[in-house]
C-alpha cells in the first residue's frame, strides 16, 4: 500500500491484524462461487464443502498439535471462543463461582470477568511485575473446589511477554479446575502441542495469523464439561450452532498450514529483524527502553517505551512516513490514558505515555526494519523538543510532577 503521497507503506502492525496470504485467498475464492452449497446439505453441492471443512479442521488441528479433529470448534473470532469457554465452564460447573485471570488480559476477557462480577461471580486477577510475569505461588494459592475456570493468556498482544501456560494448566488440572488460555496472539507464532498439555480450551482468531477477519477456533480437549453459547441447529456437532462461515473457514485451514511451514521462519527470521529494529533504535534513541520480557517473548513483537513524549504523536509522524505501528495508550474521551498493560506492569506515567508497539510478521523485510530505524530517532527527538517533560538535553527536574498524572 502508498500513502497519499506516494510513499511505499510499511506494515509494522500484525498484532493488531494481519495482511491475508495470497494462497490463502485463493484457496478461499471457490467457496463464494462454485462451491456454495451449504455443508450440512446431502445433495452433491454440500457434501464437497463439507469435505473441505473437514480438510480446515485437520490443518488446524495439526497447528495445535490437537489429539482429534473433533476438538476443533468453529467460531466467528477470537471474542467469541473466550466468552465461550467462560461463560461455558460457569454454567457446566453451577456450583462454582468464581474465575481466575490476570489483570493484564484482553478485553474480551476482562470485559467479560467485569461483567460477571456484577453477577455476583468472584474474579481474582492475578498481578503481574515490571516484566509483565506473574506470579506462580500466587496463583496456586488460588485454586480451590470454588474456582469454575483459569483463563490465562499465552502471549500478551502488548508486550508479546509470554505467560507460563503449560505448568499453570498442569496445576490447576491437579486442583481439578478448567485451564483456558487465550492463545491469540500465540498461534502461528509459537509451536503448540496441545495433546501433550493440559490445557483444556484454547481461543485462536484467524485474522491474527494471515487468514480473514470474521472465524476463530475454540479448542475444546474431548470429554471437557461444556455448555454452548449459541443454540440452534446441529452445526459444529452443536457446540457452535449457525451455518458455517465456509470460504473464511477454509481460508483458516489454509492458513494454518502456512504457519507450520512458516514456524521456523518466524522464530529465526522474523525474530532477528525485530531484535535488529529493537537494538538499533534503543541505542539511537536516549531515554528509551524495552517493555516485557525480553527473555521470554513473542518473537514478532517489540514494544519500546520513549520516554517524555506521547505514543500517539509518533504513531501520527510514523504514519506520513507511511509507517503503521500503534501504541500503548488509547485515545478515549479526549484523554490519553496509558494502556492498562502498561499501567499494570508499572510503567512510570511518563514513559508509559510513549511506548509503542512494532509487530512484524514473515512479509516484512530487512530494508524495512532499516527504514523504521533510520525514521524513529528524528521524530523522537522532534516530539521531545515540544515536550513539558524535556529540558534541552534531557529530561526536566522531577518530570513526574511537570504535568499532574492522570493517574497513580
Ligand atoms: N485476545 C487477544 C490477546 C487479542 O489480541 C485479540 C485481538 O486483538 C482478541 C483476543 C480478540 O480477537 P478477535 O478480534 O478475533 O475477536
Amino acid at each position: 500500500m502508498t500513502t497519499d503521497t506516494g510513499i511505499q507503506g510499511i506494515y509494522f502492525d500484525n498484532n493488531a491484524t494481519t495482511m491475508v496470504a495470497p494462497e490463502v485467498v485463493e484457496a478461499m475464492l471457490p467457496y463464494f462461487t462454485e462451491q456454495f452449497g451449504n455443508p450440512s446439505s446431502m445433495h452433491l453441492f454440500g457434501n464437497k464443502v463439507g469435505l473441505a471443512i473437514k480438510k480446515a479442521r485437520q490443518q488446524v488441528q495439526t497447528l495445535l498439535g490437537a489429539e482429534h479433529d473433533s476438538e476443533i470448534v468453529f467460531t466467528s473470532c477470537g471474542t467469541e471462543s473466550d466468552s465461550t469457554a467462560i461463560l461455558s465452564a460457569l454454567k457446566a460447573q453451577p456450583d462454582r463461582k468464581e474465575i481466575i485471570t490476570t489483570v493484564v488480559e484482553h478485553p474480551a476477557v476482562l470485559a467479560l470477568c467485569e461483567h460477571l462480577e456484577k453477577e455476583g461471580y468472584k474474579v481474582h486477577y492475578l498481578k503481574v511485575d515490571g516484566k509483565g510475569r506473574l506470579d506462580l505461588e500466587a496463583y496456586g494459592k488460588l485454586l480451590s473446589d470454588q474456582v469454575a475456570i483459569v483463563s490465562v493468556m499465552w502471549a500478551n498482544n502488548e508486550s508479546g511477554t509470554l505467560f507460563p501456560v503449560l505448568e499453570m494448566a498442569e496445576m490447576a488440572k491437579a486442583a481439578g479446575v478448567l485451564f483456558h488460555t487465550d492463545a491469540v496472539q500465540a498461534v502461528g507464532k509459537l509451536p503448540i502441542d496441545l495433546k501433550n498439555s493440559a490445557i483444556d480450551m484454547l481461543s485462536l482468531s484467524g485474522h491474527k495469523l494471515h487468514a480473514p477477519k470474521g472465524v476463530g477456533v475454540l479448542y475444546l480437549r474431548r470429554n471437557t464439561r461444556f455448555r454452548p453459547l449459541l443454540r440452534g441447529g446441529h452445526q459444529e456437532r452443536g457446540r457452535r450452532a449457525g451455518t458455517e462461515n465456509t470460504a473464511a473457514i477454509i481460508a483458516l485451514g489454509k492458513a494454518c498450514e502456512m504457519a507450520m511451514e512458516h514456524m521456523e521462519h518466524e522464530q529465526t527470521v522474523v525474530r532477528a529483524m525485530r531484535d535488529r529494529l529493537e537494538q538499533a533504535i534503543i541505542e539511537a534513541v536516549p531515554y528509551s527502553f524495552v517493555t516485557g520480557d525480553p527473555s521470554n517473548r513473542l518473537p514478532n513483537t517489540a514494544n519500546i517505551a520513549f520516554e517524555y513524549i506521547e505514543g500517539e504523536a509518533i504513531l501520527l509522524l510514523l504514519n506520513k512516513l507511511g509507517i503503521a505501528a500503534s501504541s500503548g495508550s488509547a485515545c478515549t474521551s479526549g484523554s490519553l490514558e496509558p494502556s492498562h498493560v502498561m499501567r499494570a506492569m508499572g510503567i512510570p506515567y511518563t514513559a508509559a505515555h510513549g511506548t509503542t508497539r512494532f509487530s512484524l510478521s514473515r512479509y516484512n523485510t530487512m530494508e524495512e526494519v532499516e527504514r523504521v530505524i533510520a525514521a524513529v530517532p528524528p521524530i523522537v527527538a522532534q516530539l521531545r523538543k515540544l515536550s513539558p517533560y524535556w529540558a534541552e538535553n534531557g529530561p526536566v527536574e522531577e518530570p513526574e510532577k511537570a504535568f499532574a498524572p492522570a493517574y497513580a
